[in-house]
């Protein structure tokens, strides 16, 4: 059965304050925020093109993205491991909604990459994933189902463009066999 396409609908500020008992309020926030030890040492990675993840020494699973603790084993994890950042795709989606929550015209097709690092099963799901843009793939292999299992591995940014984020991989595409 073909799945029936819901392009949803862009919400507008406009659209929001006209909802019964919505009052307008703007509040004046300060605030830093610290991406903390982890993950930290993750974006400073990104910036010069590496994917690391942290060791647990029980399990001997290599967390990426790294945490300060095996959520398995519940203790610290230690050494730095570099990860090659290819990977499969466990799902995905097709996405009309931006991060802006915006409309888009032309969607966007994001998914949950499992990386191969050492110490995960195959099958099992004690991987914690990394969600992205995919590129390279189309509605159809969404919607078919191949995009499921797929090997990618990251396109970077030029490294002057690179910024300590996320965002310093444009997105995951297929890998050519
Ligand atoms: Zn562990």
């Amino acid at each position: 059965m073909k799945p029936e396409r819901t392009p949803g609908r862009y919400i507008r500020e406009e659209d929001l304050r006209r909802l019964p008992g919505v009052i307008e309020y703007k509040p004046v926030a300060r605030y830093s925020y610290s991406a903390g030890q982890a993950l930290s040492e993750f974006l400073r990675g990104l910036k010069e093109g590496r994917i690391l993840g942290k060791l647990c020494p029980s399990c001997r699973r290599v967390l990426v993205p790294p945490r300060v603790y095996c959520e398995f084993c519940f203790i610290h994890t230690t050494e730095w491991v570099e990860v090659p950042g290819t990977g499969v795709v466990e799902t995905a989606v097709v996405s009309y909604i931006g991060t802006a929550r915006e409309r888009l015209e032309k969607p966007e097709i994001i998914g949950v990459i499992r990386l191969d690092a050492p110490g995960y099963r195959e099958g099992s799901f004690d991987f914690a994933g990394l969600f992205h843009r995919l590129c390279g793939v189309t509605e159809d292999d969404v919607k078919s189902g191949r995009v499921i299992g797929m090997r990618v591995r990251p396109r970077w940014r030029p490294p002057e463009e690179r910024r300590g984020s996320m965002l310093d991989i444009e997105c995951f595409e297929p890998v050519q066999p």
